[in-house]
């Protein structure tokens, strides 16, 4: 049946795409965006866009005005480790600010699904690879302890209103719509495949592979790189199981693999080299985070279409080619707009 879902952050790399999934499967979704990092013309055609920010009352009250809305998925959010650690209390006081006047004006409104998305920046220093849920929460950067905050409000949000969540904790979310309508695009950018990508083709200078001295068999850090299509497949998943129970995942492929794993793999896809240089590590980041999802597996019976690090990064090339000023002119045309629908 046809719902309705307000997605906050839906101009951004995983809101976007999952707005495409949602729209997919025949739902009406609003997007609520500032367009502060996300683009204007990310959101299908067939969304309905809202600017303006999750915590902003005046906003709220225009997105709720357009009529009842069945769950709410929640992206906006500042979401750099590096920044974090340089601006800790901006990062946590603004994202716990805007988690949580979005999880009251949903309550208030009668929503009774909500789904955040969290982070494996809650494991800072992690016991067990690959992590699973039962792993304890211990944020290794502001960042992370904003999230681990905000799944702590949906407890509450439950207790006291009956709210059903799904904390959904992204390892590097990575690559692009398969059919090529949206890919990745930060301004400013620091995600590595990106980077890796506009360094092959002399978009940008050298990679500057942060540290090679970690404790790790090649020195660099290791990571689970997972699809973001099978990241929005996720989502539409625990939208149905949140009319039962409230869950919370790790979502990875269970696979790690090191900067220079990546670089080995941009290389194949690509057939260039990939330009590097090596550099200090980045304040905040883990040595090693990978996923277990067999509980998502198992579950609800997610199961990622494209776990392949190479087709990720082939995903993410196809996208960067086709778009090499990413959303480019078009985003910030379309941004420059009062922000109501279209
Ligand atoms: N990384 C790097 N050089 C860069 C950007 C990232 O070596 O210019 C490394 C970073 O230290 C981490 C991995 O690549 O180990 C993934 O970083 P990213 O920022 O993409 O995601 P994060 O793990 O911080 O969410």
């Amino acid at each position: 049946m046809a719902e309705t879902f307000l997605v906050t952050g839906g101009a951004g790399f995983v809101g976007s795409h999952c707005v495409l999934a949602l729209l997919a499967r025949g739902h009406r979704v609003i997007v609520l965006d500032d367009l502060s990092t996300g683009h204007a013309a990310a959101v299908p055609e067939a969304a309905v866009l809202v600017r303006g920010r999750a915590d902003d009352p005046e906003a709220l009250r225009r997105v709720f005005a357009l009529g009842p809305i069945d769950g709410v998925l929640h992206f906006a959010a500042l979401s750099l480790v590096g920044d974090s650690m340089r601006e800790p209390y901006r990062y946590m006081a603004e994202n716990a600010r805007v988690g949580l006047a979005l999880i009251e004006a949903a309550v208030a409104h009668g929503v009774t699904r909500f789904v955040l998305s969290s982070t494996a920046a809650l494991f800072g220093n992690p016991r067990r690879i690959p992590i699973d849920e039962d792993e304890p929460i211990d944020p290794g950067s502001p960042y992370g302890e904003s999230k681990a905050w905000l799944e702590r409000a949906l407890l509450w949000a439950e207790r006291i209103h009956g709210l059903k969540s799904a904390s959904l904790r992204y390892f590097n979310a990575a690559g692009a719509d398969p059919e090529g309508r949206l890919g990745e695009d930060h301004r400013p950018e620091t995600h590595l495949i990106p980077l890796v990508l506009d360094a092959v083709a002399g978009r940008r200078p050298p990679l500057t592979v942060f540290g090679d001295d970690y404790d790790t068999p090649d020195g660099t850090c290791i990571r689970d790189y997972i699809h973001v299509a099978d990241l929005a497949t996720a989502h539409l998943l625990a939208l149905e199981a949140i009319r039962e129970r409230s869950v919370r995942y790790n979502l990875g492929n269970g696979q790690g693999h090191s900067v220079r794993e990546v670089i080995a793999a941009a290389e194949r896809v690509t057939g260039r080299k990939v330009p590097h240089v090596i550099g200090p590590r980045r304040p905040g980041d883990p040595p090693a985070l990978v996923a277990s999802s067999d509980r998502i597996r198992r579950e609800l019976g997610w199961t990622p279409r494209f776990p392949d690090l190479d087709t990720i990064i082939a995903h993410a090339w196809a996208w960067r080619q086709a778009n090499p000023d990413g959303y480019g002119s078009r985003a910030s045309a379309a941004a420059s707009g009062p922000g109501m629908a279209r």
